[in-house]
């Protein structure tokens, strides 16, 4: 029964002295005296009940002990538990439903002696059988029942009672002993056979391989004596060729030899023959009967291995499932969104697939491919999650565009072939009005189409000059901005933590080049455009930079669209370009300056 059933039971009871009482008087004596012995203080008050470890006055012993556990929890519920332990057939009972079968069982003492029914009855917790327990009591009422009238201490009804009553109840006993030993003796022949069985299906198992075994070599046996006698055969074969052979050859010289010499060698070659001819018979159907005995024992060992092999095949089944689970999870699609410099110098990229599960790229894994940021692309993990490779989904639809970059207002083109592509992306300053090469993306879901990357067609001649300081006039050209508020600048680099000093001639001067250190700024700062009204150009002073609006453009500060005309565009026709590596830039390259 479950432990929270009996619970609050025994919570209760652990509090219940006068059934403690009955409990402790039920206990066996040896019990008692080891719990006694071994505290002092108890042993002080309990001493004069006990005398060379037996109890002298049980009830006196209990209802002393008791008295003492009054203060003592544990040697309370030692005693209580201790009984429920060794009274594992009485706490059986209010395990069962009650019939009137069972009532009669724990009369006739199935359930144990009257004084543990009597405990059982406080004991039980079930409501409904308590009229059973008074039916039941009432029986062993020719005793008298010292725990129903309520008398603190119990006296073993077996003592109470009459000669008679004692007979029977000892009869009884020893009939339940009878029983149990019955019982006990059947459990252990059921045991015993079970584990005769059980070693029968051992030996079975190791019967079974022994036959394997045997059939495998039986077949390897058969297989010899074939091959011997196949080779016998082969050779009587061959002997009886040759003396056909002879006895032809012996016609003609028996033309000259007497006829009765040649005619009595003819006839002992024909015997010979005839005996070979047999014995290539004999062989032969010994043959064909170990040949039968050999199939026979292969299909044998084919049915003791059928099942082995419906298993290898599950096995393979589920690896293969397995790898196809593995498999439709290993592909995302999505697109590259950013890429951050981590602090050991690698280059990470963030990738962002349609679900919008996030994936750190390794920048390596990027560079293998012709991938831009915003391409839609595939990204192949392993099982464990990491990027192992890249694929894009566009390669069909980008193109590769050579021109010349070109500023208007804030915004960036590529022009090229007197078309202009609107560049999306931040390129470094030093881009504008040279020749590049540029990757244009069509318009997809919500990326309009456009510049998506952009490189200098001649990498190496920019490099060259590495300017670590810069003026405000340098400063204004690298962002386009016609307005340049320096201490509000110098209060924008503290903020970012870009190391900088003001120089005497009151320009910066930085860790590396200006146009690198300065480049991330982009990201940080918002520059606003302002109309000709005075009081937006004033409140344009107040901003670290500020850019005039063109044509068509929101004044930032009063929300005006300029009437301001463009700027006059350059065109990238007529320039001359020297190309450094044709293969670096590709027939696309070649394609848009045959134009020119
Ligand atoms: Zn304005």
């Amino acid at each position: 029964m479950a432990e929270d059933f009996w619970a609050p039971v025994f919570a209760r009871l652990v509090e219940d002295y006068e059934f403690l009482d009955m409990v402790t008087n039920d206990t066996a004596e040896n019990d008692l005296v080891s719990w006694v012995k071994p505290n002092r203080a108890l042993f002080a008050r309990c001493a004069r009940f006990i005398k060379k470890n037996r109890v002298l006055d049980k009830p006196a012993l209990a209802r002393e002990m008791l008295a003492y556990a009054r203060n003592d929890t544990s040697l309370r519920k030692v005693i209580l538990f201790t009984w429920v332990e060794k009274n594992a057939l009485t706490m059986e009972f209010p395990t069962l439903a009650v019939t009137e079968e069972i009532e009669s069982q724990l009369q006739s003492g199935r359930f144990g002696s009257p004084a543990k029914v009597r405990i059982l009855a406080k004991l039980d917790p079930r409501d409904g059988v308590k009229p059973l327990y008074e039916r039941v009591l009432a029986t062993f009422s020719a005793v008298p029942a010292l725990a129903d009238s309520g008398a603190p201490h119990f006296v073993d009804t077996l003592a109470g009672n009459s000669g008679a009553d004692r007979d029977e109840a000892s009869t009884k006993l020893a009939q339940r002993v009878v029983e149990l030993e019955k019982l006990l003796e059947e459990f252990k022949t059921d045991s015993r056979q079970f584990k005769k069985q059980l070693e029968a299906r051992q030996e079975e198992i190791k019967a079974q391989n022994r036959r394997i075994e045997d059939y495998s070599r039986q077949l390897k046996d058969a297989d010899a004596a074939v091959q011997t006698l196949k080779n016998e055969s082969a050779g009587l074969l061959s002997r009886l060729k040759f003396l056909e052979q002879q006895s032809v050859q012996a016609q003609p010289v028996s033309e000259k030899a007497p006829r009765a010499d040649v005619s009595e060698q003819l006839a002992a070659m024909s015997e010979e023959i005839a005996a070979l001819r047999r014995a290539v018979d004999n062989r032969e159907t010994t043959i064909r009967r170990l040949e039968g005995e050999k199939s026979a024992l292969a299909a044998q060992q084919v049915a003791d291995s059928e099942k082995d092999r419906q298993l290898a095949a599950m096995r393979q089944r589920l690896a293969e499932l397995e790898l196809s689970a593995a498999g439709a999870a290993s592909r995302l699609a999505g697109h590259l969104l950013s890429s951050r410099r981590e602090p050991d110098g690698r280059r990470n990229w963030l990738f962002l697939s349609i679900s919008g599960r996030v994936v750190f790229v390794d920048g390596s894994l990027v560079n293998r491919t012709a991938l831009v940021s915003d391409e839609f692309c595939l990204l192949y993990l392993d099982s464990a999650g990491r990027a192992l490779a890249l694929e894009s989904l566009e390669s069909d639809a980008r193109r590769e565009i050579c021109g010349c970059i070109e500023a208007s207002g804030d915004e960036l083109f590529l022009l090229a072939d007197s078309q202009s592509f609107r560049v999306q992306v931040e390129i470094a300053a030093s881009l504008v009005e040279t020749p590049v090469r540029g990757i244009w993306l069509p318009e997809f879901a919500e990326r309009p189409a456009g510049i998506y990357r952009v490189e200098a067609l001649a990498p190496h001649s920019l490099s060259a000059n590495v300017q670590k300081s810069a003026d405000s006039k340098q400063i204004k050209t690298l962002f386009r901005v016609s307005h340049l508020n320096f201490d509000r600048f110098l209060e924008l680099l503290e903020q970012q933590a870009i190391w900088h000093s003001v120089r005497a001639d009151g320009s910066l001067a930085f860790s590396a080049d200006y146009r690198e250190v300065l480049e991330p700024l982009r990201m940080h700062v918002r520059i606003p455009r302002f109309c000709d009204n005075a009081d937006c150009q004033t409140r344009a002073q107040a901003e670290a930079m500020a850019r005039p609006s063109v044509q068509g453009q929101r004044c930032d500060f009063c929300g005006s669209i300029s009437a301001v005309t463009v700027t006059e565009k350059k065109q990238f026709a007529g320039q001359r370009v020297l190309i450094f590596g044709g293969d670096y830039v590709g027939s696309e390259y070649e394609r848009v300056l045959s134009g020119h």
